[in-house]
């Protein structure tokens, strides 16, 4: 159930210009010389669509991925005005796509058109990160695995190549919060969201699944302690480099 590649994964949201590039390099200058590499680890950086072919093309360096955040449901050309497909995301030099983060999910996106989604990208051989997570409200009515479940059941289909799926689970009520699950109820959490998956899908091997939602450098350690956890989505920590260095060594403390 416990993967050793560890995945640190920066969603920019709506945040970089060109000159942001610099931030990306100051990570990649202490991740070329850091001792965490021996460790196994993946950085990507979900970055706005504007950002995303500039940065692949200047970041030489193959230490960092480069992904996009959302597309539309449709896998090439179109007329839909300001939409992007995948094709094009694809084409710009993004390997990851973020779908169904609950940003998007209040803005409109069902588990139906995320569904459509997910099979576009992965269909031009886009790696998804899946997001799921329930609000406060559902988790104070003990609804969170009813409704975890719906999600994946909503949007996930055995026919896809699920090895190219990474759920990400990111409760509402900790993104941009502060708030942070307990480790007992995260633990049982990922326990639950790996077996169900595994089992649901009859994967051979149990998904990989990061935590997202107010992940910093003094909160770190204690995600560090639950194994099930393969790495992280991180929201506002991810625009600054100092923040986003220090999650990294703080992890492997
Ligand atoms: C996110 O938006 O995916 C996220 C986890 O945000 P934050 O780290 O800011 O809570």
């Amino acid at each position: 159930m416990t993967n050793k590649l560890k995945y640190f994964v920066g969603n920019w949201k709506m945040f970089g210009d060109f000159k942001s590039i610099k931030i990306i390099y100051k990570i990649l200058n202490f991740y070329k010389k850091s001792k965490f590499r021996r460790f196994k680890n993946k950085i990507i950086f979900c970055v706005p669509n504007t950002l995303i072919y500039l940065f692949k093309k200047k970041l030489k360096s193959k230490l960092i991925y480069i992904g996009g955040q959302n597309c539309y449901h449709k896998e090439e050309y179109g007329p839909y005005t300001g939409a992007v497909s995948p094709a094009m995301i694809k084409r710009a030099g993004a390997e990851y796509l973020i779908l169904g983060h609950s940003e998007n999910r209040l803005e409109g996106d069902t588990n139906l058109l995320i569904e459509k989604k997910i099979k576009l990208a992965l269909k031009q051989k886009i790696k998804v990160i899946f997001c799921i997570g329930e609000t406060l409200k559902e988790k104070n009515k003990g609804k969170k695995f009813y409704v975890l479940k719906k999600q994946i059941n909503g949007s996930i289909k055995k026919n896809l190549n699920l090895k190219n799926i990474i759920i990400a689970y990111e409760p509402v009520w900790s993104i941009g919060t502060s708030k942070i699950p307990n480790a007992n109820d995260l633990k049982k959490t990922f326990v639950f969201i790996k077996n169900y998956f595994k089992k649901k899908f009859r994967t051979q091997k149990h998904p990989v699944v990061l935590y997202g939602g107010s992940v910093n450098h003094k909160n770190i350690s204690m995600f560090s302690f639950i194994p099930e956890i393969d790495g992280f989505l991180i929201g506002g920590a991810s625009q600054s480099s100092k923040k986003f260095i220090d999650i990294i060594k703080n992890y492997y403390k």
